[in-house]
C-alpha cells in the first residue's frame, strides 16, 4: 500500500486493529501520522516507533487518507471532529479492510453482514473453503484484524465479517460476493434509526458488477425489500436464500432439507437435521447462505456438504460441550437477550434451562410460548428473583445463584427423569457482567464445570 503523491496516512484510533494498520502502512514506506484521543493508545504508538501527530490540529492538505477504527463514530450520534476536518478538506475516510483490498486486489473478497449470524456464516464459509483446499483467510469484524491476515493471490479468498460501521468506511473495495443475512432492530444507537441502519448495511453491495453476487436472506420484511431493490437494479446476480421457506430460484431450507433451486431444479443437497452443529432455522439460514456462496466460488456440492458436516461450530453459540448417555450439555452463553435465547430454546426439547445474570430490558416474558419445551429452569445471577416472578406458575424453577450449582442440579434432574434427548442448556437471556467479565468467560466456566461433572460421573459408573 503506498501513496503516489507523497502525502501521509493519518490513523485515528490505536487499538489492536488501528495499531496494526499504522505499523503495516509505516512498514510499506508510507508517512504515517498516528493519533488516539486516549493517552494509552498514543504511548503504545510511540513505543512501536510510530510518529504521533495531533490529528485535531494538523494540516489536512498534507494527508491522503484518514484510516479510522470502526468503533469511532463517523455519523451518529455526532461525527468525530477529526473525521469532519478530514472530510472538509476532501480527504477520504476509510478503514483497515479497505487497505487490505488495496494491498491484495487480485484475491476474491467475500463480505458478510446482517444483524445476526455473521460470525457463524463467516466461519462456516471459511471452514468449507479450507476443507476444500482453497487458500482462505478469515477476519474483518471477527477475530484477526484485516492487516494481520496473510497476503493472498488470485486463487485466495478473504472471508470478511463486516459490521455496518466498517461498511461505512469503504471506498474502492468491491465484494465479489456480498451476503446480507437479516435485519432486526439492533445497534440503532450508532445509526439513529432503522432506515439509517439499513442504509449502512446496503453499502456491502456498492460497486458490485455483473459477475458479482449478492446473496440476500428472505426471512424478514426489510431484507426482502433489499432483495427487490438489488434485483431490480440488476448490477449483479441477486440470489435469495431462506432458512425456513421455499423460494423460487434461490437456495433454501424447508423442513430441515437444504435445497438448491437457483436453476429451478429443486436439487436436494443435505438433510440439515443430521448436522448437529447447525441446529435451528436460523442456522439453516446461515447454511443456505454459505451454500450459495461456496457454489458461486465453484465448489462442488460434495465438497460443500463435507465441509458443513465437519464444521466444528463456534464457541458459546449453541455449542455442544459434552454428551453423557442421553443428556447433551449446550453452551449458548452468547445469548445475552431473550431473542437469542428463544432461538436456542426453539432448537431443542426436554430442556433443563440455565438462565439469568444481568437482565436486559423486556425480561423473559416473550419466551412463555416456548416454555413447553423446557422441563425446568435453573436461575442464577442478580435477576434470578425477577425471572422467578416472570415465570410464576408457568414453569417449575429453582434458585441456584451460581452456575456450578445450576449445572449440578440440572444434571441430577436430567439423570433422574431419564427422558430421550435431554439438553442441559445455558442460554441465559442476560448479560454476564454481574458475575463474569464477559459472555466468553461465562461460557468457558460452563464448559469446565460440565467437563468436571461428566468426568466424575464416569468415574462413579
Ligand atoms: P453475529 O456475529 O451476527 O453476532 P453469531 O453468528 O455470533 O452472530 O450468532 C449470535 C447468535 O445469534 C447465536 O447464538 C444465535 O442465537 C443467533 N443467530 C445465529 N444465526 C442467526 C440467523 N441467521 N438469524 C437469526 N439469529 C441468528
Amino acid at each position: 500500500i503506498s501513496t503516489t503523491n507523497g502525502k501521509a496516512f493519518a490513523v485515528l484510533g490505536l487499538g489492536r486493529s488501528g495499531l496494526t494498520a499504522a505499523c503495516a502502512l509505516a512498514q510499506s514506506g508510507a508517512d504515517v501520522w498516528a493519533w488516539d484521543d486516549n493517552a494509552d493508545g498514543r504511548a503504545k504508538a510511540a513505543e512501536a516507533g510510530l510518529k504521533v501527530v495531533d490529528l485535531g490540529n494538523c494540516d489536512w492538505t498534507a494527508v491522503q487518507s484518514l484510516v479510522m477504527s470502526p468503533g469511532i463514530p463517523l455519523t451518529h450520534p455526532v461525527p468525530h471532529p477529526v473525521a469532519l476536518a478530514a472530510q472538509a478538506t476532501g480527504v477520504e475516510v476509510i478503514c483497515e479492510v479497505e487497505l487490505l483490498y488495496r494491498a491484495c486486489p487480485d484475491a476474491t473478497f467475500v463480505g458478510i453482514t446482517g444483524t445476526n449470524g455473521k460470525s457463524t456464516t463467516t466461519s462456516l464459509i471459511a471452514h468449507i473453503l479450507a476443507q476444500a483446499g482453497r487458500p482462505v483467510a478469515v477476519g474483518g469484524n471477527l477475530g484477526t484484524p484485516a492487516l494481520e491476515l496473510p497476503m493472498l493471490e488470485s486463487d485466495g479468498v478473504y472471508v470478511l465479517e463486516m459490521s455496518s460501521y466498517q461498511l461505512d468506511l469503504l471506498s474502492q473495495l468491491r465484494f465479489d460476493i456480498a451476503l446480507l443475512l437479516n435485519f432486526s432492530p439492533d445497534h440503532l444507537d450508532r445509526h439513529g434509526d432503522m432506515a439509517g441502519y439499513i442504509k449502512a448495511k446496503l453499502h456491502i453491495f456498492d460497486r458490485q458488477e455483473k459477475d458479482d453476487a449478492a446473496i440476500i436472506g428472505m426471512d424478514d420484511p426489510d431484507s426482502r425489500q433489499v432483495f427487490d431493490q438489488i434485483n431490480s437494479l440488476g448490477n449483479c446476480k441477486a440470489i435469495p436464500i431462506s432458512g425456513n421457506t421455499r423460494l423460487a430460484e434461490g437456495v433454501f431450507a424447508a423442513q430441515g432439507q437444504l435445497i438448491d433451486d437457483r436453476f429451478a431444479s429443486e436439487e436436494q443437497i443435505l438433510d440439515l437435521q443430521s448436522v448437529e452443529r447447525l441446529p435451528g432455522d436460523h442456522n439453516h439460514q446461515n447454511a443456505a447462505a454459505a451454500f450459495a456462496c461456496c457454489r458461486r466460488l465453484n465448489l462442488t456440492n460434495d465438497a460443500i456438504v463435507a465441509g458443513m458436516k465437519s464444521f466444528p461450530g463456534l464457541a458459546h453459540r449453541q455449542q455442544l460441550v459434552a454428551q453423557q448417555g442421553n443428556i447433551r450439555y449446550i453452551n449458548d452463553s452468547k445469548a445475552t437477550n431473550a431473542d437469542a435465547a428463544a432461538r436456542a430454546i426453539s432448537s431443542y426439547e426436554n430442556i433443563y434451562w440455565i438462565a439469568g445474570g444481568r437482565a436486559k430490558d423486556g425480561g423473559i416474558s416473550s419466551l412463555k410460548p416456548l416454555f413447553s419445551r423446557i422441563r425446568k429452569a435453573y436461575l442464577i445471577g442478580e435477576c434470578a428473583e425477577d425471572f422467578a416472578r416472570q415465570i410464576g406458575k408457568d414453569l417449575p424453577y429453582t434458585q441456584c445463584q451460581t452456575l456450578d450449582r445450576a449445572i449440578a442440579q440440572a444434571a441430577k434432574d436430567a439423570q433422574h427423569d431419564n427422558c430421550d434427548n435431554a439438553v442441559v442448556l445455558l442460554s441465559p437471556a442476560c448479560a454476564s457482567w454481574d458475575q463474569y467479565r464477559s459472555f466468553e468467560v461465562r461460557g468457558d466456566h460452563f464448559r469446565e464445570c460440565v467437563q468436571k461433572l461428566t468426568q466424575s460421573n464416569n468415574l462413579e459408573q
